[in-house]
């Protein structure tokens, strides 16, 4: 976690005192919509109104696609050296650390995330991952064939062009620069949607490229709802891709309007349901389960990659489970705004009545949690919400099957490898695993078994800092597909193009 400077009084301040303006960025500046449908966006924490966005329409993503179209065309972006389109997103990703704690507090406030994380996403992980990026632009190699001399035959990756960008609330930041910056660094042009739960920092984003010096039009940004702006740009015959991260609902739904526009290429990164597999042999279940807590429990359980279906092997269930319990206890809702806060409330009451509803529904047909209070949830008003931990609901339970997106574990046993391996692959999902086991044998089958993007098996709960983007991965089954990470990551934003020069024989 990043060293927060200021107290909770001072973020109080800051926050009473934030201009909103979440008015699309079309061709370097601020518009108004063309929408006159405008709707509200609340802290969750508070329930108070914090400022309203217009719905946005098809004529706001118009316009947005033809700013970044001319841009593209013209070559103001994709016919910049190379060395200066990489210092100038430098430049942008220096501008924002700069302003990373007025970013940090702008998804705060809308999503209610604490602002130690949200510090922690502007200051740490989104720079991280645009450095990511622009380093890759230097590895983003050719193909070269091996030809008679008189040819020279190769295959170039050039940029698509314009890239239309949906993200969703849980990482509003992060999720916007997850885009941009591979779109950007491979040459492209974009135009990024993001959530309507929260994108001011999205426009502050746009507005910090331009006051760093990126040619106006190469990022805009359109906010508004999915059922508009969403669907008009997944719809727009001039967008040359689309990248979106997002339930695996609405990424269905996009498949459907890219092949019913004009066939435009999809990125997903969807939805996940993903396991934490615990063999006998695994070390420390008191760490092993403070481990699986902050992987389920991470952003109050609103990440797509949390590990929320806990598998464990027979003999050591009762055990891990006591163990779960109080780790899990832990979790209680703090005020997003004071710096000692590790745990929010979820980022909308309509996002609280969803887990709500799965929890009362999930009960209903198994049985009570071991941890956490139904009674409490049924009069509860606001959107906070505990921890709550399950046992043994059964494979046909919604909560084992669906993604919650809030702070629930479920947990299952198994007696032999194969059983771990069926509960594990028992989702429509396959986007990430962990398994803990010392047995590298065991480790090694499960790791190639489970059909997941990403798999990591722990023989201790000791963390290390890792491959950093280093390494693709890509969804399986309901997770979507294609990679975000790698200089496969850049790729995505790539196509090939294969040229021949025939030249003529010295006589
Ligand atoms: P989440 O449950 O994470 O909000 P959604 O898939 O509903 O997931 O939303 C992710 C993003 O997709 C948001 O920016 C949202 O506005 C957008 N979206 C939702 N519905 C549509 C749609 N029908 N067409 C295009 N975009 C949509």
């Amino acid at each position: 976690m990043v060293e927060a400077v200021l107290d909770q009084q001072a973020w109080r301040s800051r926050a009473d005192a934030v201009a909103w303006d979440v008015r699309p960025f079309v061709d370097g500046a601020l518009r108004e919509s063309h929408a006159a449908e405008r709707f509200a966006v609340r802290d969750p924490a508070t329930g108070a109104v914090l400022h309203e966005v217009a719905a946005g329409d098809a004529r706001d993503v118009a316009a947005a696609v033809a700013s970044a179209r001319a841009a593209f065309d013209d070559g103001r972006w994709s016919g910049l050296g190379v060395l200066t389109r990489k210092a100038l997103l430098e430049a942008f990703i220096d501008a924002v650390v700069a302003q990373a704690e007025e970013l940090a507090l702008l998804d705060s406030l809308e999503i209610g995330k604490p602002i130690s994380a949200a510090l922690f996403d502007a200051q740490v992980l989104s720079p991280m991952f645009g450095r990511f990026c622009v380093e890759s632009v230097d590895r983003l190699f050719g193909v070269v064939a091996n030809t008679e001399p008189e040819v020279l035959a190769f295959s170039v990756a050039e940029p698509r062009g314009v890239v239309g960008a949906i993200t969703p609330w849980n990482f509003p930041l992060v999720n916007a620069i997850i885009k941009v910056a591979p779109a950007l660094a491979a040459g492209n042009t974009i135009v990024l949607k993001p959530s309507e739960l929260a994108a001011a920092s999205a426009v502050r984003l746009a507005r910090i490229a331009v006051e760093a010096g990126l040619p106006p039009g190469v990022l805009n940004v359109v906010p508004g709802l999915g059922r508009t702006v969403g669907q008009a740009l997944a719809s727009h015959d001039d967008v040359d891709m689309l990248s979106f991260t997002g339930s695996t609902a609405t990424g269905r739904l996009l498949m459907r309007s890219a092949g019913a526009s004009n066939g435009k290429p999809l990125l997903l990164e969807c939805g996940g349901k993903s396991p934490a597999v615990v063999f006998a042999d695994a070390d420390d279940l008191g760490a092993v389960a403070r481990h699986i807590c902050a992987e389920a429990l991470h952003n109050q359980g609103q990440v797509c990659v949390s590990r929320s279906r806990v598998i464990v092997q027979d003999s050591i269930k009762g055990a891990l489970l006591e163990a779960l319990v109080e780790a899990a206890r832990a979790y209680q809702p703090g005020d997003p705004l004071d710096p000692a806060t590790g745990f929010g409330p979820l980022a909308s009451r309509e996002q609280w009545l969803r887990a709500r509803d799965l929890i009362l529904a999930g009960a209903s047909q198994g049985h009570g949690p071991v941890l956490g209070d139904l009674t409490a949830l049924s009069s509860h008003g606001g959107a906070d919400m505990a921890p709550f931990v399950f046992s043994d609901l059964g494979r046909d339970n919604p909560l084992w099957r669906e993604e919650v997106f809030g702070p629930v574990i479920v947990l299952e046993s198994f007696s032999t490898p194969v059983q771990a391996l069926a509960l594990a692959n028992d989702t429509a999902y396959g986007l990430a695993a962990t398994v803990w086991t010392r047995d590298l044998s065991l480790g090694q089958a499960m790791a190639r078994g489970i059909r997941a993007g990403e798999v990591t098996v722990r023989a201790t709960a000791a963390e290390y800092e890792g491959p950093g983007f280093v390494l693709p991965q890509e969804g399986r089954k309901g997770s979507g597909f294609g990679s975000e990470t790698g200089v496969e990551g850049l790729r995505s934003y790539t196509t090939w193009k294969k040229v021949e020069f025939h030249t003529a024989r010295l006589a």
